[in-house]
């Protein structure tokens, strides 16, 4: 049987409740071999939650998870093929790094010789590029490597899987997407399936090749990166990833995939939408400031005054007026589409793509 066609991690219709809070509602998700996916949310929609039921901190309140196949019902973590990494990541300080590698197998039955052990740590070590490293103290050590000796503690006992909460958040941001290509290039060495938990949009955009979008206790979206960031299911998700804009209006013509919006101040503009919507309906657009373009008056556009504009190095975004609309972030690579520089105060027609506009339903 091919095992690349069964799920490494499966979840079916699980629920997690403590006491009055549902942290989880019902969550189905397969989860491929190999892959790295990204759970992705704000602060309490449940990440942590899930992570922690795949490792099997927590069991499910009702449904099932499996791994391999196997229903982990019952399972403790250490009969799981899996290994996490923790937000707070404990490592014990009176103890050399080596040690702290070594503390899993030396708890292991049967017992796992010296030899062995020692040669696994210094594997261990190698893979997270900390060679040598094995007698120093946990409070020698910078951020970075104390998050690297968490990585070998956890890769140490070879996992089929490895689950990651949030373990980049304590970095500063250098140290960060140093990490995040670490993390990367980690995972496509070792070929086992990473879960990474981040509240980071970025993050999960940059790292994985599967990203689940969960709120409040669900998954709102599952896809690749550039399906997520171009596709976005929702409302919630357009706003949750990466930077929009969005403008309320109102549905005046309604097909299967697309709509004629008029919009606040009375703009007309076509639309994408995932579903057909009602006429009258109350939407809001939502329009990727790279995708609008200064100056351009052929096609859509809309008419604004300049409040702000915002150096970033190798771009500009500009803040823009739209009266009757409110404030529209506009992002220029000035090199090829800032025609004349535009300041506090100049009106400029703002022109977009036939199909970047995207329609959501607002309720
Ligand atoms: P995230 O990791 O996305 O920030 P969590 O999975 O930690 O979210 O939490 C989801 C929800 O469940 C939150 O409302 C949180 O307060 C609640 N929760 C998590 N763990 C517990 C627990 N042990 N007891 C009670 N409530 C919990
Ligand atoms: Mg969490």
């Amino acid at each position: 049987m091919n095992d690349k066609a069964l799920p490494d991690i499966a979840f079916r219709a699980v629920t997690k409740s403590y006491g009055e809070v549902t942290a989880v509602h019902g969550i189905d998700l397969a989860i491929p071999k190999g892959a790295f996916v990204a759970l992705l949310g704000p602060s309490g929609c449940g990440k942590t939650t899930c992570l922690r039921m795949i490792g099997g901190f927590e069991e499910p309140s009702s449904g099932t998870v499996s791994i391999r196949g196997r229903d982990m019902a019952g399972i403790p973590p250490f009969r799981r093929p899996v290994n996490m990494v923790f937000q707070q990541y404990a490592l014990f300080p009176h103890f050399n790094v080596g040690d702290n590698i070594a503390y899993g197998l030396r708890q292991a039955r049967p017992r796992i010789a010296a030899a062995e052990i020692r040669q696994r740590v210094d594997e261990a070590l190698a893979m997270v590029r900390l060679g040598g490293y094995g007698k120093r103290r946990i409070h020698e050590l910078s951020g970075g490597q104390q998050q690297r000796v968490a990585l070998a503690r956890a890769l140490v006992n070879k996992p089929a899987v490895l689950l990651l909460d949030e373990p980049l958040a304590a970095l500063d941001k250098k140290l960060r997407t140093e990490m995040q290509l670490e993390l990367q290039n980690l995972q496509r060495d070792l070929g086992i399936t990473f879960v990474l938990v981040t509240h980071d949009q970025e993050e999960a955009l940059s790292m994985s090749d599967l990203v689940c979008v969960m709120n409040k206790g669900r998954i709102v979206q599952l896809g690749q990166p550039s399906e997520i960031y171009d596709d976005p299911a929702d409302l919630f998700v357009a706003d949750f990833v990466g930077k929009t804009n969005l403008m309320k209006g109102i549905v005046a013509q309604a097909g299967e995939t697309q709509a004629q919006i008029t919009l606040a101040n009375g703009a007309s503009l076509a639309a994408r939408t995932r579903s057909r919507l009602r006429i009258g309906q109350q939407v809001s657009v939502s329009i990727r400031p790279e995708a609008m373009r200064l100056g351009v008056t052929d096609g859509p556009s809309l008419q604004g005054t300049v409040h702000n504009r915002i150096f970033l190095g190798s771009t500009a975004e500009y803040a823009i007026e739209v009266s009757g609309v409110g404030m529209v972030l506009v992002a220029a690579d000035h090199l090829t589409h800032e025609p004349a520089l535009k300041g506090p105060g100049d009106t400029v027609s703002i022109g977009f793509a036939q199909g970047a506009p995207l329609a959501f339903a607002s309720n």
